[in-house]
């Protein structure tokens, strides 16, 4: 591994570490664990039923921290990858500050009346529309 490459798991490890613990009971549950292209890719039961569950936010299909993805099954997972590679790319970038940077993107998007989920720039990023926060 470059020393680079190394630095950017580093920096997104907490993220990661993060990940690894929702995603723990899909390790003890028989859910489907998958690397792919350095990313774990986590699907199964408890991970559905938690991605229905997420607080302040509702429901999610897919959802990425630092280098761990999980979603509600392995289709999504294909469907969704380019997307949520994109977001793995932003923990890599921002590490330890990507989800409160994140939530303040949500936040400001909500106060200029525009959709926390779409009209945060990390999510246009990774629906591939570069438009910034202006
Ligand atoms: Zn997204």
């Amino acid at each position: 591994m470059k020393p680079v490459v190394l630095l950017r798991y580093i920096w997104a490890f907490p993220n990661t570490m993060l990940g690894l613990i929702l995603a723990f009971p899909a390790f003890v549950s028989g859910g489907r664990i998958s690397r792919i292209d350095g990313v774990l890719e986590i699907s199964g039961r408890s991970t559905a039923w938690m991605l229905q569950r997420i607080p302040f936010v509702g429901t999610a299909s897919a959802m990425t921290f630092g280098h761990v993805v999980l979603a509600v099954d392995e289709a999504v997972h294909e469907r969704w990858r380019e997307h949520e590679r994109m977001h793995v790319r932003q923990y890599e970038q921002w590490g330890p500050l990507f989800i409160p940077v994140y939530l303040a993107c949500y936040y400001a998007a909500r106060l200029r009346g525009e959709d926390g989920y779409y009209g945060n720039r990390f999510e246009a990023e990774a629906f591939g529309n570069k438009r910034s926060v202006t």
